[in-house]
């Protein structure tokens, strides 16, 4: 077998469907979206068009849709601009300790500004309460952000009811969907979202592009200044070819939902009780049954997480560790210990993550590779041959 990638979690293939439609934008159709001669209309026309197909998607406005250059963008527009614009209001943001650091970091930076965070605790699946959620609110409180789904253990969050409560006390709700858009159903108004925001390379689209929601009426201040585009909210010359991209991602993420959450969630659900049955001491992390599709998080105890990463990789298996392998530290990851994990079982967690073209055959030969992994790894280490000899009789 050639490479098996299973980090759809960390990027996807951008889909041959999407390249071409974004080709002519590159090279023939290069005029400026915001011109007033006829060329920048094809232009013009392509983004008009993304910018319908999201809001769709959504249940939104087409108006309420704004391109940014991505997650990380959103979330940090999302949180700076409104805590800006209604700090005469308060000075108090409600978040959750398993944010991506987009989030966390972003927060962090504002109690440098002045600001008041929560932090909010989470339970032994990764479940934010919504009780939890509507206790925190203080009358300061300006904003509620909490992510739609976690991008390590694949909770799906109580979104609608947590956006229920903070329209309740009149408190703004952002949500972090970039994990979730395009896998699973998500409609702005049943769910109470005032801000959304999105990525293009987590849904098969191109990399550098994304989106934030922002619903009508939500008081927001310009993040990039500069030309007056996207209602002079986010400056700088549209990125046609990435917007178009976006936008047919999306339209195909939307077309193949249903089959794709069927698929990738029985192949997930085939991966997990292959691993439970047949490889001892492994546990599943994150919510069962509501559950990203696509999302396979298990530890497995007496080993670390970077040495099977490194064999799998071997075996030309693509998988990510909870390890915080961005910073290159090898602190576990902050998900995993606001689950309760000990830190030494935390830094033996393994994340795959399925897109719609792996196939039963990719999900056996990994799950058989790593029970050939595990037991190496297992004969090597010291924790678990003090484990054996004190647990023998
Ligand atoms: C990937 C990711 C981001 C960052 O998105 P980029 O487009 O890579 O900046 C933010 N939040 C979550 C939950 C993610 O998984």
């Amino acid at each position: 077998m050639e490479q098996i990638y299973l980090d759809h979690a960390a990027t996807t293939r951008t889909v041959p469907e999407v390249v071409e439609a974004m080709l002519p934008y590159f090279t023939e159709y290069y005029g400026n979206a915001s011109t007033v001669y006829g060329f920048g209309e094809k232009s013009r026309q392509a983004v008009n068009h993304a910018r319908d197909t999201i809001a769709n998607a959504l249940g939104a406005k087409s108006e309420e849709i704004y391109f940014t250059a991505g997650g990380s963008e959103s979330d940090n527009w999302a949180l700076k601009a409104t805590a800006e614009a209604y700090k005469e209001k308060g000075n108090h943001i409600i978040t959750t300790k398993i944010e991506h650091h987009a989030i966390l970091h972003t927060c962090e930076w504002l109690e440098k500004q002045g600001f008041e965070v929560t932090y909010l605790d989470v339970d032994e699946n990764g479940t934010v309460s919504p009780e939890v959620v509507e206790a925190a609110i203080r009358p300061t409180t300006i904003l509620i952000s909490v992510m739609f789904a976690n991008n390590e253990i694949g909770t799906i969050e109580p979104i609608a009811e947590i956006g229920a409560i903070a329209k309740k006390h009149g408190v703004l709700f952002h949500t972090d969907a970039v994990q979730a858009f395009g896998q699973v159903l998500i409609q702005v108004d049943e769910m109470n979202i005032d801000m959304l925001s999105a990525s293009g390379h987590k849904l098969n689209g191109p990399k550098g592009i994304g989106f934030l929601y922002i619903r009508k009426g939500v008081k927001i201040r310009s993040f990039i200044h500069g030309g007056a585009q996207e209602r002079k909210r986010r400056a700088g010359t549209e990125n046609v070819p990435g917007i178009v991209g976006l936008g047919k991602a999306v339209e195909l993420a939307l077309a193949t939902m249903e089959q794709r959450i069927e698929q990738e969630s029985s192949l997930r659900d085939h991966m997990i009780s292959r691993i439970e049955n047949e490889i001892p001491f492994a546990k599943l992390n994150g919510e069962r049954s509501k559950r990203l599709p696509n999302n396979v998080n298990v530890c497995f105890r007496f080993i670390e997480g970077e040495s099977m990463l490194i064999m799998l990789d071997m075996k030309g298996i693509c998988a990510s560790s909870g390890s915080a392998c961005t910073s290159g530290s090898l602190d576990p990851s902050h998900v995993l210990l606001a689950i309760g994990l000990p830190h030494e079982i935390a830094h033996g967690s393994l994340r795959m993550t399925l897109g719609a073209e792996n196939t039963l055959e990719e999900v056996d030969h990994t799950v058989d590779v790593l029970k050939e992994i595990v037991a190496h790894l297992r004969n090597m280490s010291p924790l678990y041959e003090d484990y054996i000899k004190n647990h023998k009789d």
